[in-house]
């Protein structure tokens, strides 16, 4: 369902549960589906660029704020976008993005995990890395099993010295 050309979201129109269940799948990380800023399904790269996305914010309805948060955000449901919200759905680690160290968190996650996504590994390198972990492991465990069996083997051969040395002197 289409929203209305013209609608107006503020604490008196629209319950904050109801804004708490519209933004529960919001977020930054591959398990949300929406971006917090202009609330469209959205692959994670646009996701991730929430606060810079260019499409008009949800909230207010308005192209505006661009690069900002939405003023309603703390102004009619602080309750919904509290710091444990924007931690789970933005991993701005305790911060609110109306704080310095929020908006800074943004960036780093936002940079952070682009260029991850950028130099994600394919199927194809993460199934090679663990075909060559697997053997080295492999090659450990011989290695390990080895050198148990020259640990006990020295042990004996000196058993046998000791034995001889004392037969020598009896
Ligand atoms: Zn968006
Ligand atoms: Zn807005």
């Amino acid at each position: 369902m289409s929203l209305p050309q013209r609608y107006r979201i503020t604490a008196n129109t629209i319950p904050a549960v109801a804004i708490a269940d519209a933004f529960a799948l919001s977020g930054t990380s591959v398990e949300h589906k929406s971006c917090i800023r202009c609330g469209e399904n959205e692959k994670l790269w646009h996701r991730l660029q929430w606060l810079d996305c260019p499409r008009k914010c949800v909230l207010c309805g308005r192209a505006e704020h661009r690069g900002d948060f939405c003023f309603r955000m703390p102004n009619f449901f602080p309750g919904v976008f509290t710091r444990a919200w924007f931690a789970e759905h933005a991993a701005l680690g305790g911060w609110l993005p109306w704080e310095n160290e929020g908006y800074e968190f943004y960036i780093l996650v936002r940079d952070e995990a682009l260029r991850q996504l950028e130099y994600a590994p394919s199927t194809k390198t993460k199934l090679a890395n663990a075909i060559a972990e697997a053997e080295k492991a492999r090659v450990e465990k011989m290695e390990g099993k080895t050198k148990k069996m020259k640990i006990a083997l020295q042990k004996q051969l000196n058993q046998v010295r000791v034995r001889d040395q004392d037969e020598e002197k009896a």
